[in-house]
């Protein structure tokens, strides 16, 4: 089989599988079972496969044609141009938090304390640290396997974060922060079956918040002023039709409410000033 060949027999099964974009994750297995840069495939089409290459490319193919997330294959995916490690212990870094990432480093300054609630795989909390390594960064999660793939990231990237597990602020009962961020699970039950089949091999704890989707919004905003110095900032990523309800609850004691839009235009964050 030549690169060529393997290419085009990705594209076909992964379209008939109904994965949404069959030939650039072919390009992608192929690069990860060849040890080669993708762009460099093009150039290489008629280079045969060796018979370990193959058998490895086919097992990687086997896996996305039963629609496991590429991410959680190749076991990486870039975030603020940062590498983190990614499998099924936490959800995969989107590109679309990075505008949440983005409104966190506009508030941050060297000195302060940031605390990432949920933080997952640990990519806001890590991207915080490396790019205003001046700030003391604390995050939280509930679920040991994501913290223990977060701990991962935050070494291999060499971020000195403190972490701690626990439900929301339990882990840090006492504490003010100078800004909060947090990309809570925030789909409403009702979307399940709605939702890809990649994004049904996430953990589902990282996804699901209730029958509105508000549910940890309601939580985090009513907690955060017992954990926010004055002045400090809320910042939270929000699903499309959420800026309406979330701002409704930040009203009660936070000002300067803003809505961000990610980078394909759609509402992806509420952030907000602690006091009036
Ligand atoms: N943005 C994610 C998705 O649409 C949802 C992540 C979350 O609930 N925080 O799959």
């Amino acid at each position: 089989m030549t690169a060529g060949d393997a290419l085009a027999l990705a594209e076909t099964r992964l379209r008939e599988n109904g994965v949404p974009d069959p030939r650039l994750d072919g390009e992608y297995l192929l690069a990860e079972a060849l040890g080669a840069p993708r762009l460099s495939l093009r150039l290489e089409k008629e280079r045969t496969l060796t018979e370990a290459e193959e058998t490895r490319f086919l097992s990687l193919l086997k896996r996305r044609e039963g629609r496991e997330p590429l991410q959680y294959i190749l076991g990486t995916q870039p975030f603020m141009g940062l590498d983190f490690k990614c499998d099924p212990r936490a959800l995969i870094p989107r590109n679309d938090t990075e505008c949440v990432c983005e409104e966190a480093l506009r508030h941050i300054r060297p000195g302060m304390t940031v605390l990432d609630l949920c933080t997952g795989s640990g990519a806001l909390a890590a991207a915080i640290r490396k790019m205003c390594p001046g700030a003391a960064v604390y995050a939280s999660d509930i679920s040991p396997d994501a913290l223990s793939l977060a701990r991962e990231n935050a070494r291999r990237l060499g971020a000195e974060i403190t972490f701690a597990q626990g439900d929301l602020f339990a882990p840090f009962p006492e504490t003010r922060f100078d800004l909060i961020v947090c990309n809570p699970p925030y789909i409403p039950e009702g979307l399940r079956e709605t939702l890809q089949e990649e994004v049904r091999r996430e953990p589902e704890a990282a996804l699901f918040a209730g029958p509105d989707g508000l549910r940890f919004y309601r939580r985090i905003v009513r907690e955060a002023p017992e954990h926010l110095n004055a002045g400090g900032y809320l910042v939270l990523e929000i699903g499309d039709d959420q800026f309406a309800p979330v701002s409704a609850l930040l009203e009660k004691d936070f000002s300067e409410i803003t809505l961000i839009h990610d980078l394909s235009g759609r509402p992806r964050c509420a952030s907000a000033r602690y006091g009036k």
